[in-house]
């Protein structure tokens, strides 16, 4: 079994029950199994920054699928929460993105994907999910918890469990 991070984000329609029912999409308890989740944030807008703000989670998984497969299985638990690729802009408002940013020590870059995630240590919002749930991981040599404190957090705001 591989051991990986994954960040959720969206700003249209009722996010946190999108992330709900992508979670439960995703991590079928076989080929994927859910070891951890962060809470919740509302998080200021990155990229484009005139849009509604977005929530942000970060989740952990134990899986048995490659980091391809299971990017194709995130790419279709988007679509099937109606992520409409191709007719939104990057970093523009979608219902749910979910990114793969960490697989076990992983480097690696094609044409689909890139690991770890190349912007991971510019986000706040997903460093500050992530800390909460592995502080200690590294991650290109780079503690999560030392990362996270190099970033600008403001504006980031824990949601309450529900
Ligand atoms: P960003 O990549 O900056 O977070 P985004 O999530 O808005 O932007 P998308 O339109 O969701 O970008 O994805 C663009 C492409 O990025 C995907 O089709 C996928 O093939 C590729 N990609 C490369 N590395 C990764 C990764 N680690 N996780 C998710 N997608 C990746
Ligand atoms: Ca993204
Ligand atoms: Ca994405």
């Amino acid at each position: 079994m591989a051991e990986a991070f994954l960040a959720l984000g969206g700003n249209i329609g009722d996010v946190r029950s999108t992330f709900h029912r992508a979670i439960a999409m995703l991590c079928d308890g076989a080929a994927v199994r859910l070891l951890a989740r962060s809470s919740d944030y509302w998080t200021p807008p990155w990229g484009i920054t005139d849009q509604p703000r977005f929530v942000n989670a970060v989740i952990a998984v134990a899986t048995l699928l490659s980091p391809h497969a299971l990017l194709e299985r995130a790419q279709s638990c988007e679509r099937a929460l109606g992520r409409e690729r191709g007719r939104e802009p990057r970093w523009g408002p979608r219902t749910l993105d979910l990114d793969l940013l960490a697989y076990d020590d992983i480097a690696l870059d094609d044409a689909t994907l890139t690991l770890p995630h190349p912007r991971l240590f510019a986000r706040a919002f997903v460093l500050v999910p992530l800390a909460e749930i592995a502080p200690e991981r590294i991650i290109a040599g780079t503690v999560v918890r030392d990362a996270l404190a190099r970033v600008d957090a403001t504006g980031i705001e824990r949601l309450p469990r529900r």
